[in-house]
C-alpha cells in the first residue's frame, strides 16, 4: 500500500510516499517558505536524482498540488496516477490527553486537535492546513493523524504531574505531555528486535538528540517518563532552548532586562541552549569544528549537553529501578560520536563501558558501542518517524471497511 506520509510546519511541509508493504521510500521531499518570497520545492524519487526548483508557494494546497503534480509528473513522477496513493498520513505534535492512539481524522479529529493548539501555537494550526488543503485536493482519500504526544499516554500520574496547584491540571490541563513519541516509540521497538530482548520485558532508555533532543523511559515496550513536559521547552539542553531552568530566573531576568515574559520565553526557546552557551551555533557540527579550533565556550557548551543528557539517563534508571539498554538516535544522537562518548564516561558506575572502536565507526546506522561485558548494551539506533507514521496509518486504514 502507498502511503504519503506529511509533516506540516507553518512554512514548510516534509513529505514521503511509502510504499509499507517493502516499507521502501518512494519518494521524498520538502517544500519551503510556504508563503514567503522566494519558494523552494525539493523532490527525490526513488533511485532519482534529487531535484530543487524555485516554486512560489502561496499557501499549503498550493504545496500539496505541487507534490502530487511531481509523485504523477509522467517523466519523474514515481506513480501513474493519484488513486496509487491509498491513505495520507500526518505528523501531529499535540494530541492533548485525547489521544492515546494514532486516529483516523475525522469532523471531530480536527476539531479535537483545534482544542489542543493553545498548548502547541506553532505546530497544530500549521497541521490543520495541512490536513485541510489534503481533504481539498484527494476527498476520498482516508487520513490518519499521528500525534508526538500519544505514545507518552502510558506515563503514570505521579510521573506527569507538575509540583503546582493541582487546579491547574483539572482547569487547564497542565502537565507533562512529552514529544518525540513516535521516534521513542519506533526506537524502543527496534532497540529490543536489534539486541533480541523481549519488549515487553524490558527497561531502555531512548535517547533523541536533535536540535530538539528529549530522553524517554520506556518499560515493557510502554512510556513511563519523559524529558519533555507541557511543551517542547522542558528538560534537556537543546540547540536553542533551555531545557530545565529554575523557573524563578524567568522573573530574575524579567527585571534586570526589562523584558516581558513572552520576550523572556522567546530566549528560551530561540536563544538559549547551546547555541545561548557557546554564543556561536546550535548546530553540533558547528560547535565541534569550533571545539577543535579552540573555541572554550563550544567545547563548554558540548559538554553541558553531554552532562545533562547523563543525568538524565541516571535519574531514568531510577525511573525504570534499572535498564536493560540504552539508545542513541536522531542527528546528534546517531551521528555526534564525541557527545556519545562523552555521555557513557558518566556512566561507568552502571557498569557501562564503551567500546571506543565501535562507537568511532558506528555513524548513521544501526551498532551497539557498548563492549560485550558491559552491564547494559548501550546502542546506536537510526529513527524513522515517517515509517512509524506510515505503518500506523496502514493499520488504521485497513480498518475502515
Ligand atoms: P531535528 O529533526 O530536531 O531538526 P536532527 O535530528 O536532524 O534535528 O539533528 C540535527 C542536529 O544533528 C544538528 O545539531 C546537527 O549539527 C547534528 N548533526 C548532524 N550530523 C552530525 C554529525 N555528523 N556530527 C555531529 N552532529 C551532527
Amino acid at each position: 500500500m502507498d502511503i504519503l506520509v506529511i509533516n506540516c510546519g507553518s512554512s514548510s511541509l516534509k513529505y514521503q510516499l511509502i510504499n509499507t508493504d517493502t516499507e521502501v521510500v518512494l519518494a521524498s521531499g520538502i517544500c519551503d517558505r510556504i508563503g514567503i518570497n522566494g519558494g523552494q520545492f525539493t523532490y527525490k524519487p526513488q533511485g532519482g536524482e534529487k531535484s530543487i526548483q524555485n516554486i512560489e508557494m502561496k499557501d499549503h494546497e498550493v504545496a500539496i498540488k505541487i507534490v502530487l503534480e511531481a509523485l504523477t509528473n509522467p517523466k519523474t513522477g514515481i506513480i501513474n496516477s493519484l488513486s496509487e496513493i491509498k491513505a495520507i498520513g500526518h505528523r501531529i505534535v499535540h494530541g492533548g490527553e485525547h489521544f492515546t492512539h494514532s486516529a483516523i481524522i475525522t469532523d471531530e479529529v480536527i476539531s479535537h486537535i483545534e482544542e489542543c493548539a493553545d498548548l502547541a501555537p506553532l505546530h497544530n494550526p500549521a497541521h490543520l492546513l495541512g490536513i485541510r488543503a489534503c481533504q481539498a485536493l484527494m476527498p476520498s482519500t482516508p487520513m490518519v493523524a499521528v500525534f508526538d504526544t500519544a505514545f507518552h499516554q502510558t506515563m503514570p500520574p505521579k510521573a506527569f504531574i507538575y509540583g503546582l496547584p493541582y487546579e491547574y491540571y483539572e482547569k487547564y490541563k497542565v502537565r507533562r505531555y512529552g514529544f518525540h513519541g513516535t521516534s521513542h516509540s519506533y526506537v524502543s521497538k527496534r532497540t529490543a528486535e536489534f539486541l533480541k530482548i523481549p519488549l515487553e520485558n524490558s527497561k531502555i532508555i531512548t535517547c533523541h538528540l536533535g536540535n530538539g533532543s528529549s530522553i524517554c523511559a520506556v518499560e515493557n515496550g510502554k512510556s513511563i517518563d519523559t524529558s519533555m513536559g507541557l511543551t517542547p521547552l522542558e528538560g534537556l539542553v537543546m540547540g536553542t532552548r533551555s531545557g530545565d531552568i529554575d523557573p524563578a530566573v524567568i522573573d530574575y531576568i524579567a527585571q534586570k532586562e526589562n523584558l516581558s515574559t513572552k520576550e523572556i520565553m522567546n530566549i528560551l526557546n530561540k536563544k538559549s541552549g547551546v547555541l545561548g552557551i557557546s554564543g556561536l551555533s546550535s548546530d553540533f557540527r558547528d560547535l565541534l569544528a569550533a571545539d577543535e579550533q579552540g573555541d572554550l565556550k563550544a567545547r563548554f557548551a558540548r559538554e553541558v549537553f553531554a552532562y545533562r543528557v547523563a543525568k538524565y539517563i541516571g535519574s531514568y534508571t531510577a525511573a525504570l529501578t534499572g535498564v536493560d539498554a540504552i539508545a542513541f538516535c536522531a542527528g546528534v544522537g546517531e551521528n555526534a560520536k564525541f557527545i556519545r562518548g562523552k555521555i557513557v564516561s558518566h556512566l561507568q558506575f552502571l557498569g557501562i563501558t564503551l567500546d571506543e572502536k565501535a562507537n568511532l565507526a558506528t555513524i548513521g546506522v544501526e551498532g551497539i558501542i557498548s563492549t560485550p561485558d558491559s552491564k547494559v548494551r548501550v546502542c546506536v539506533i537510526p529513527t524513522n518517524e515517517e515509517l512509524m507514521i506510515a505503518r500506523d496509518t496502514k493499520t488504521l486504514v485497513s480498518k475502515i471497511k
